[in-house]
């Protein structure tokens, strides 16, 4: 877990613009669920068998007695929210989108966190491929937006309840036959969770699952239909893509379409960006109506990291171009309302009232560049009058103090 400090805070916030300005084009409404939900919800959303939910949850017993969970996944409790708020009975699909935390109990390593946060994407209510395609289209928007070039989608469908269990039985076949060549944690999961052993990263598995059947070639044909649907779509929009017959994903309640973007070429990035795919049992899973639905969630951490890396520029914050240095309490007191005002007139302006000194507060304000300096006395404030200095050419003007304002936009308008 890691503090967002510094340089990292305007990336994020950088990114958390960019998020923002791209869905709210698109009327994607925001949502903000609890970090902590029932444990069950995980158990049942995002799978008893996945990793997420067998090894890397950070669970606690409350003093009622709840078994509750950080939340590892935004999915399953906006699923939860839509069903609790009858989100059903208005117009469909509802849209969201949320930028919050997330945690799992990984392996520290490159790009890996144990608290880390999610920009995701949610559409429920809507079967048609067009969403799956909006979603990465909307994705791939955003990660353009932040200057990321050579990005690939892969893409892969998972059949649906009709065509899977069929092409599962097909897998396993296959893998038991070939069980004395998988990985200790794939020969588990050949039980519970045979479809995972598709994207096992052991060479050894990998070579084993180049000859497996495929997911592609035993679709159904309203999955095939549709996937090929995601196909053109994608094709249409220009977003190039590579069909990964081993995509799989971590988590259990995929159907049809599942999806990744990465970064191809030198600047390659530690992992995956972005991931999702569509989701169409899950809000029946968890107690709703049989509803359809899509989504995706970026890696916020890692997105930060490959900017960092190829050294993305950040924008310059607006620098203040007056400077207020007070002298004395009365100075000082009348000071803090005479902020308030700048800020409701959108004046930045920059202040040091720890120092005492005019010349130490000069100097800091010369340094800084600043167009003005304001020079707030004993004798000023007993007046109410403050005295306005060009620092480039060093001229004084004393005005009132309710006409600085006024005087000062006048000055930097020019
Ligand atoms: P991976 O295969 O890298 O473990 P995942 O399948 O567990 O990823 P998802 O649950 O789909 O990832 O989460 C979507 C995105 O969130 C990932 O593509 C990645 O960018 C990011 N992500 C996942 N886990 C972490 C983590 N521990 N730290 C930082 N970012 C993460
Ligand atoms: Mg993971």
């Amino acid at each position: 877990m890691h503090d967002i400090l510094g340089e990292e805070q305007e990336y994020f916030q950088k990114i958390h613009d960019a998020v923002k300005e791209v869905v709210n084009f698109y009327h994607f409404k925001k949502i903000i669920t609890p970090i902590l939900e029932e444990t069950e919800l995980f158990v049942k959303g995002t799978g008893a068998f996945t990793d997420i939910v067998e090894k890397e949850m950070f669970s606690l017993r409350t003093k009622g007695g709840d078994n509750l969970s950080l939340r590892p996944e935004g999915t399953p409790g906006v699923v939860r929210a839509y069903i609790e708020h009858g989100m059903r009975n208005l117009p469909q699909p509802v849209k969201f989108w949320y930028f919050g935390p997330c945690f799992r109990y990984e392996r520290p390593q490159a790009g890996r966190y144990r608290q880390f946060h999610h920009a995701g994407l949610e559409v429920i209510g809507e079967k048609s491929s067009v969403v799956d395609v909006q979603i990465i289209q909307i994705f791939y928007g955003i990660i353009q937006k932040l200057k990321f070039k050579n990005l690939l989608i892969e893409i892969n469908s998972l059949g649906d309840l009709n065509c899977r269990p069929n092409y599962r039985r097909l897998l396993v076949r296959y893998l038991k036959s070939r069980e004395n060549l998988l990985c200790p944690d794939c020969k588990r999961r050949l039980k519970a969770n045979p479809l995972r052993i598709l994207d096992c990263k052991e060479a050894k598995c990998q070579e084993v699952v180049s000859g497996a059947p495929q997911m592609v070639d035993h679709l159904c044909n309203e999955c095939k239909s549709h996937f090929k649907e995601v196909l053109e779509f994608l094709d249409e929009v220009g977003i190039p893509y590579y069909l990964n017959p081993y995509l799989v994903r971590g988590l259990d309640y995929y159907t049809r379409t599942v999806f990744e973007i990465v970064e191809e070429g030198e600047n390659k990035s530690q992992g995956t960006l972005i991931a999702g795919g569509r989701y169409d049992n899950l809000v029946k899973l968890l107690g709703g109506k049989d509803t359809p639905a899509c989504g995706g969630a970026m890696g916020v951490e890692r997105v930060i990291n490959a900017m960092k890396n190829r050294g993305v520029a950040l924008s310059q914050s607006a620098n203040p171009e007056v400077y207020l240095a007070q002298l004395g309490v009365l100075a000082k007191r009348k000071s803090l309302k005479l902020l308030e005002d700048f800020r409701i007139a959108k004046i930045p302006v920059s202040e040091s009232f720890s120092k005492d000194s005019l010349s130490v507060q000069l100097g800091i304000a010369s340094r800084m560049g600043v167009k003005y300096a304001l020079v707030f006395g004993q004798k000023e404030a007993l007046e109410d009058s403050i005295i306005i200095r060009d620092m480039k050419t060093g001229k004084q003007n004393t005005v009132k103090i309710t006409e600085v304002a006024k005087e000062l936009k006048k000055g930097l308008r020019k």
